[in-house]
């Protein structure tokens, strides 16, 4: 089997350089009933001597596998894994400082091979461990953090070596490398660094050690917050919407005045931007639970939303402070609340919540009714559902299809001659405009159709969204 082989070949380079002088070759001879019979004889035929030299050291923590280990250049940290001497508490490189003294004790003479350079199991990484910390302390520098969890990436040479290596000679049950330089990594840095809390799930930063290279990558971790937005004003889009002229390149344009947006504002900009200031992060994103048209205001309790601030350098914040900077400088087009700390999971829940939207709409048409007659036909419509097919405004962007919205209720129908105005609640995803206007008859059925005359949207508000 080619593991096999690989294994003999790798054990070979290290059982050559155990054949020292004053070493007994027979002293630890495995018992022959371990072997089995066929393998034997065959590798017996065929490798004769180093083969069966590979079969003459025993595994830890038998003297003379402690032996091979120190004369192979074993470092202490790992002659404390791999020894099977541990004693919970002790440190590794302690226990393997005690190991070797005794090993000297037994046999004054015992010494690394010539040629050695490094310890053949972690490649002399435990003796880095000072570099390795004051590296990853560096790369936080001036990150607010408490939580941290460490990632250590290995050449796969290198684990594949270890792990044979550690089969053959260590103690069984001896912990792998990764799981030993990770914890004791982590114990240099938290001496030095006492406010860390090293985590295995949800980091506020993730570091990334490379054991080939020494190198390290800090990744700080989004902070989310939630809260809820009520847009006061007309025209502000959710998002940031790059200029159509210049799509938002190289400074922008005439037409943008070098901004780069289409529209000055935007929900995105007037909220994140104070908070990117405040925690001072790289960048920002903006997941709201769906959005209003650009012309549409939101009232009542606002939009829940959640801010996403891409490597913020402080966690900590004042939210009330926050909350009335933001609102101080957006003042006139939109009011945030109720802000808190989020995370990513809630991006999911706000993004797949179905929530009913109560609106106020207003539209103009030309009737000869009476307004108890309108009135009655408008409530007709209430708890009935809608066949929508997808609007042509929004055509462009999504499917054709039909797709069947209820309307909850409507109520507070209000007439001024030819103006009319009403509230409605329905369920999620509804096309409130179409509800109206009908969209050439796509949406049934509709004020226009049951008022039997063309109606026109003046002006349309969230009245509330119904989210918890
Ligand atoms: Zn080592
Ligand atoms: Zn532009």
């Amino acid at each position: 089997m080619a593991t096999d082989s690989e294994e003999d070949d790798d054990w070979t380079k290290y059982a050559d350089a155990g054949y020292a002088s004053s070493y007994d070759p027979w002293a630890d001879m495995v018992p022959a009933d371990e072997i089995e019979d066929d393998e034997f004889e065959d590798d017996f035929d065929e490798f004769e001597d180093n083969d069966l030299s590979v079969r003459e050291i025993p595994r830890c923590p038998a003297p003379g596998g402690i032996e091979h280990a120190i004369r192979i250049g074993t470092c202490n940290h790992c002659l404390g894994r791999i020894a099977g001497v541990r004693i919970a508490g002790d440190p590794l490189d302690i226990v393997g400082d005690r190991v070797r003294s005794q090993a000297l004790e037994r046999d004054p003479e015992l010494t690394v091979n010539e040629g050695v350079d490094c310890c053949p199991f972690c490649e002399d990484l435990f003796s880095d461990l000072d570099i390795i910390s004051n590296r990853i302390i560096a790369s936080v520098e001036g990150v607010e953090f408490s939580k941290a969890q460490l990632g250590i990436h290995f050449s796969k040479a290198h684990v594949a070596a270890e792990e044979v290596l550690r089969a053959t000679l260590a103690a069984t049950g001896s912990r792998p490398l990764k799981a030993s330089l990770s914890e004791v990594v982590q114990s240099t840095i938290s001496e030095k660094l006492s406010t860390i809390q090293w985590v295995k799930e949800r980091p506020e930063v993730m570091i990334l050690f490379d054991t080939l290279t020494l190198g390290v990558n800090a990744d700080v971790r989004a902070l989310f917050l939630y809260g809820r937005y009520r847009k006061l004003a007309r025209g502000v889009p959710q998002t940031r919407w790059p200029c159509r002229a210049c799509r938002g390149r190289d400074g922008g344009c005439e037409s943008c005045e070098g901004t780069g947006q289409q529209y000055p504002n935007s929900i995105q900009s007037l909220v994140c931007e104070p908070m990117v200031e405040f925690v001072n992060a790289n960048s920002d994103a903006f997941h709201g639970m769906g959005r209003e048209d650009i012309d549409v205001r939101c009232l009542g309790e606002g939009r829940p939303f959640v801010a996403e601030l891409k490597s913020p350098r402080l966690r900590s914040i004042d939210f009330e402070k926050l909350t009335k900077t933001i609102n101080k400088s957006a003042k006139d087009l939109i009011e945030i609340q109720g802000l808190r700390f989020s995370n990513r999971a809630e991006v999911a829940r706000i993004k797949e919540t179905k929530a009913e939207k109560s609106y106020t709409i207003r539209f103009s048409c030309e009737h000869s009714l009476s307004d108890d007659e309108i009135s009655k036909r408008i409530l007709s419509l209430s708890g009935q559902v809608l066949e929508q097919q997808t609007p042509q405004r929004v055509a462009h962007r999504r499917a054709d299809k039909i797709r069947k919205r209820k309307v909850i209720s409507i109520e507070n129908v209000q007439i001024e001659d030819n103006e009319i105005e009403f509230d409605v609640r329905c369920e999620s995803g509804t096309y409130v405009k179409e509800l109206v206007h009908s969209d050439e008859g796509r949406t049934n059925p509709s004020v226009a159709a049951v008022l039997e005359t063309d109606c026109e949207v003046i002006l349309l508000d969230v009245k509330d969204i119904h989210a918890d």
